[in-house]
């Protein structure tokens, strides 16, 4: 067998998995007729050496095909291949990886999905693959924030498949990430499954877990979000669920006064603001996180977000003065001296959220590198995308504790532009069509072109990319939407149709057309604004829409069956799991039907059989769909009794 060496001219763990990445697949491409060996050495003139090269562009000297801003942050792939021998560089060892990724998609493998049964690889002699590329990433964050109910292995599977994609950022909110997990191991919304016992310390020593596999992967790290407003005066911020708290007296005033009364805003720690005018409070606030950052260095862009929920801000007389804006201003500015002072370089991005939507009307950022502006337009419609579209001329008055969500995007989009003219700094958008939306979707076709759309605009919004608040297990039929997300943030001018029909052909095999038309003729029955409660619950167009479904779906079934026996494991996967949509699809139609109607008796009666289907199948489709979250969303956005 012929020795064939790979060759890192550095070794860091990023590196050090890249090449054992390249040597894993490279051995099942090549139906193992080598014998691949990974060593380090020293560039000199080198491509004489029989090999493939592993390194930064700076190694070869290359990095002047580039012209990037930032070389940590900014990903650049050069990658010479002839004959299966030469070099596969990046502009960082993060980027190196993605390198070797791209080098393998170029060859013709496929990652449809996260796991091994979404992998296809391509057969073929080593010396047959000549591939040879210059590529720079569109936009600098790229990046997949954890929501949802998630077992550790749905986390691992996803930040595995992440930089296969073009992928550079992972995000695991809140400091143990403690709700994302509990949701899953205590089966909450599932009472078909026997629950574990979960607590905290187990959130941690999952979270270390996450840690090493986002590090080893060189992808950046986002950490924490909400909760620092609670966590600052030792209450944990788990999750939204209400708790039971006494503290001490004087611990109550540091607590937003609302309505008169300062408390835990609905019993909720993580959706509880400050008296922010309070300096005492500032400096608690800013001294805990400093703290937090001292312990936690490996954390990359650590966020610093005020409570969660709205129309929760202080009344007190002091506070009144100021928007909740200003007051957010000031407590970064400090944060931002005392990092200094401490000698901590960790980027902060804050949000723009809610009634931080609105810009500040004193205050500044006095340090704009620090920061990173994180534009979250929670509310927005997801039947349209940014796509021609700018903000509207002017933003309403903020009036305390009284704000309305905007909806539309020019609403949205105007707060942001009025935003972009106080700060002129780093900057990504974090949005949500993975998160809630996507249900609405159940063809998974229209939310990806969207998204795609979406991120196309990004440029012309001035937002230097975007991170995808989602549920991690969002691959139900597809995982088209956060696919062409990946692809499409790597390379925006990446044409949405031809990745779609890439991703059928290579995610179900000879029928793939048929199987693209069936899903996208079905997610245009649907209506993602309704779902949403965006439109009022009588809608004469859902109704008639949702009674076409059932007959719909059922004719696909034939080609379903025909194809379920395909010998190609993700063929047959892809497959499998459209058999289990089927009725799934149905039964959502029913509700819908039942709720556009205005029948509740029947609503309710629905909503208990597609409930029960879900919670029961929930062990065939588990790594694809999320039932917690889909019950979850359901009966808040309905407004649905709980089953008993
Ligand atoms: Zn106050």
């Amino acid at each position: 067998m012929k020795e064939i060496r790979i060759i890192k001219l550095r070794n860091d763990d990023t590196i050090d998995y890249a090449g054992e990445e390249l040597v894993k697949y490279l051995a099942e491409i090549t139906s193992n007729s080598h014998d691949f060996k990974i060593v380090t050495e020293e560039y000199e003139s080198g491509l004489e050496k029989e090999g493939l090269y592993l390194g930064h562009l700076s190694d070869f000297k290359l990095d002047h095909y580039f012209k990037l801003k930032d070389l940590d942050l900014d990903d650049a792939v050069y990658i010479d291949i002839k004959e299966g021998r030469g070099i596969i560089a990046g502009s960082n060892s993060r980027s190196v990886l993605l390198a070797v990724y791209r080098f393998l998609t170029e060859a013709g493998c496929r990652w449809i999905r996260p796991g091994k049964n979404g992998e296809i690889i391509v057969k073929k002699a080593l010396g047959e693959i000549n591939i040879a590329l210059k590529e720079a990433a569109s936009l600098r964050h790229r990046g997949i924030v954890i929501e949802g109910a998630n077992s550790y292995e749905n986390v691992a599977d996803i930040i595995e498949w992440a930089p296969k994609v073009g992928y550079n950022s992972y995000f695991l909110q809140f400091k143990e990430a403690y709700t994302f997990f509990n949701n899953w191991y205590t089966h909450v919304n599932n009472p078909t499954m026997v629950p574990e016992s979960f607590t905290v310390d187990k959130a941690r020593e999952l979270t270390h877990k996450v840690e090493k596999e986002i590090k080893k992967r060189g992808l950046i790290y986002h950490a924490v979000g909400h909760g620092w407003t609670s966590e600052c005066i030792g209450i944990s911020a788990l999750g939204w669920e209400s708790e039971q708290h006494n503290l001490k007296p004087e611990q109550y005033n540091y607590l937003a006064e609302v309505g008169g009364k300062r408390e835990f805003w609905y019993g909720v720690p993580m959706n509880t603001n400050l008296c922010y005018s309070n300096p005492e409070v500032r400096e608690l606030m800013v001294d805990h996180i400093v703290e937090y950052i001292g312990s936690h260095d490996h954390i990359d862009f650590l966020h610093v977000w005020l409570a969660d929920d709205l129309n929760n801000h202080c009344e007190c007389e002091n506070c009144k003065k100021d928007s909740p804006t200003d007051l957010y201003i000031k407590i970064l500015n400090l944060l931002d001296e005392k990092l200094t002072k401490a000698g901590y370089n960790q980027k902060i991005v804050f949000l723009i959220y809610y009634e931080l939507l609105w810009p500040p009307k004193y205050e500044m950022i006095k340090n704009p590198d620090r920061f990173i502006l994180m534009f979250a337009p929670i509310s927005r419609t997801f039947e349209k995308s940014y796509k021609g579209f700018k903000g509207n001329e002017s933003i309403p008055d903020y009036v305390r504790n009284k704000m309305v969500l905007p909806t539309s995007l020019g609403e949205n989009l105007a707060f942001l532009e009025q935003w972009q003219k106080v700060f002129k700094g780093d900057s990504f958008d974090f949005d949500y069509p993975l998160g809630r939306a996507h249900y609405g979707d159940p063809g998974y076709y229209k939310i990806s072109k969207i998204t795609s759309e979406d991120i196309k605009s990004l440029k012309a919004i001035d937002l230097n990319g975007y991170l995808s608040c989602q549920e991690q297990r969002a691959f139900f039929p597809t995982a088209l939407p956060n696919y062409v997300m990946g692809l499409t943030l790597w390379d925006k001018d990446k044409d949405f149709n031809d990745i779609a029909e890439d991703y059928f052909k290579n995610a179900f095999g000879p029928s793939w057309k048929e199987c693209k038309e069936y899903l996208e003729k079905l997610s245009y029955l649907f209506d993602i604004e309704y779902w949403c409660a965006q439109k009022p619950w009588i809608d004469e167009e859902v109704r008639e829409n949702m009674k076409k479904v059932p007959e719909f779906v059922e004719k696909f079934r034939t080609v379903i069956e025909a194809n379920i026996a395909l010998e190609n494991s993700c063929w047959k996967k892809s497959w499998e799991y459209l058999i289990w949509h089927i009725d799934y699809c149905k039964l959502f139609a029913k509700f819908l039907e039942n709720k556009a109607e205005g029948n509740d008796a029947k609503v309710l009666e629905a909503w208990d059989e597609l409930k029960s289907y879900l919670q029961n199948i929930e062990v065939h489709i588990q790594p694809v769909f999320d039932v917690y979250r889909f019950i979850q969303i359901a009966e808040w956005k309905f407004r649905l009794k709980k089953a008993k």
